[in-house]
């Protein structure tokens, strides 16, 4: 069983209503061998919802103390992005999940991309939220981008 961003199997659970559906990942599910996790809306905030970013780190100084993610009114949804962050991962445990399947650049979900905390559409290195507690603990995480390599998933598709 491997943990899957909602919005990929074609949840509306973006922040704006909309999804990111990959075939794939829906098909995964259908066939019960992925199971869909929205980290914000496990958290509690609403759908829609304004966009947040994390501001002065990446997910895992979020995770320390040490950034905060803001949303872009100046609203500080941290505490959100926490909870829904350790939701998630009693997902993975209470499914046995050792991988995850996440939708990249999220501040909750993105795994080698984030966006920058200043609003303005740009990326660099680092990962959500979600995607440091779940490495944490254990977590294989990957993106939509790693779809095609079938080979690299299977094992955590096939895995209980
Ligand atoms: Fe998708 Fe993750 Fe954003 Fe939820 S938090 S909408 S699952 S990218």
């Amino acid at each position: 069983m491997i943990l899957v961003s909602a919005c990929l199997a074609g949840l509306r659970t973006r922040y704006d209503g909309g999804d990111n559906l990959q075939e794939k990942v829906l098909q995964w599910v259908r066939e019960g061998k992925a199971v869909l996790a929205c980290p914000e809306q496990l958290g509690g905030l609403s759908t829609p919802r304004l966009p947040a970013e994390i501001v002065g780190g990446s997910g895992e100084d979020v995770l320390d103390g040490k950034a905060r993610v803001m949303d872009m009114e100046g609203n500080d949804v941290t505490d959100a992005f926490l909870k829904g962050a350790e939701e998630t991962l009693r997902i993975a445990r209470m499914y046995g999940c050792k991988g995850a399947v996440l939708k990249e650049s999220s501040p909750s979900c993105g795994s080698t991309l984030t966006y920058d905390g200043t609003f303005s559409r740009h990326k660099i290195p680092g990962q959500g939220v979600t995607a440091a507690l779940l490495r944490r603990n254990g977590v294989e995480v990957f993106s939509e981008k790693d779809l095609s390599e079938e080979n690299k998933l299977q094992p955590f598709l096939n895995s209980r």
